[in-house]
């Protein structure tokens, strides 16, 4: 089975495209996990199979732009922070201080354990609540970047010894984590907010990446070898998705 990628916009979204080349009767495209996957039958001419992909992908797009309902459903939580609002992340204690200010743009820095936030006045109200989000991720980002790079490496260190370019922490990326064909890694900045193993989970998935570009059964080896509850944690993630915010408590499981 051999795998190909390519990168789509959908209404300002990007999607994954996954190219599989595998012993089906007939080509097909679906929409799955965030991502378009397109089935080409193998054994038919290189030409014949990019006319067909580039006919499955033009389909699969026009009727993801007519349903958009389909990938429009906000499947993780709204960063939303409030002024008082204390939690953790990473050990780190954390309080959120939200003022108005007379200033053109607005700022934040953190104070001790104080994330101070001041708001532009002049802001439509409608974005203020986005504006507070960006600021205290970036903030909260910044602070604790190096603990999650040595997380990811402690993890590689034993498990994967790849050459990773860059780690990351991004919003709303269209999957939990990503890993680029150079070995960059970016994960999904709400998964600070999970559990531990949670996190991990998604790292080890991207990590694996690193020695296998695709979903085979070698890649799935490698990820249950590093972590063998792996399932668990990303049956966890399913559930929890909508609560990965700031505060939240949850049951945490072994
Ligand atoms: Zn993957």
């Amino acid at each position: 089975m051999r795998s190909l990628n390519e990168i789509v916009k959908i209404d300002d979204k990007l999607f994954n495209i996954e190219r599989l080349i595998t012993n089906c009767k007939r080509g097909s495209a679906k929409f799955k996990e965030n991502k378009i996957i397109i089935q080409i039958p193998m054994g038919i001419s290189r030409g014949e199979n990019f006319k067909m992909y580039l006919n499955l992908k033009s389909r699969i797009i026009k009727y993801l732009q007519k349903h958009k309902e389909i990938f429009e459903e906000r499947e993780k939580s709204v960063l939303k922070f409030n002024n008082g609002q204390e939690f953790d992340v990473l050990n780190n204690h954390f309080v959120i201080s939200i003022a108005d200010a007379n200033t053109k743009h607005s700022s934040a820095k953190l104070d001790e354990k104080i994330i101070k936030i001041r708001v532009s006045e002049r802001l439509a109200s409608s974005t203020k609540e986005k504006t507070i989000a960006n600021l205290a991720r970036r903030i909260i980002s910044y602070k604790i970047m190096p603990q999650i790079i040595s997380k990811v490496n402690e993890i590689n260190n034993m498990f994967f010894k790849s050459q990773i370019n860059e780690i990351k922490l991004k919003d709303n990326i269209s999957n939990w984590g990503s890993c680029s064909k150079n070995n960059n890694i970016n994960i999904d900045f709400r998964l600070v907010f999970a559990p531990d193993n949670v996190i991990n989970a998604v790292i080890i998935h991207e990590l694996a990446h690193t020695k296998q570009r695709n979903h085979s059964k070698d890649f799935w080896n490698l990820v249950y070898n590093a972590m063998p509850d792996y399932k668990n944690a990303r049956k966890w993630l399913e559930q929890n998705k909508q609560n990965l915010l700031p505060g939240h408590k949850f049951q945490y499981y072994q």
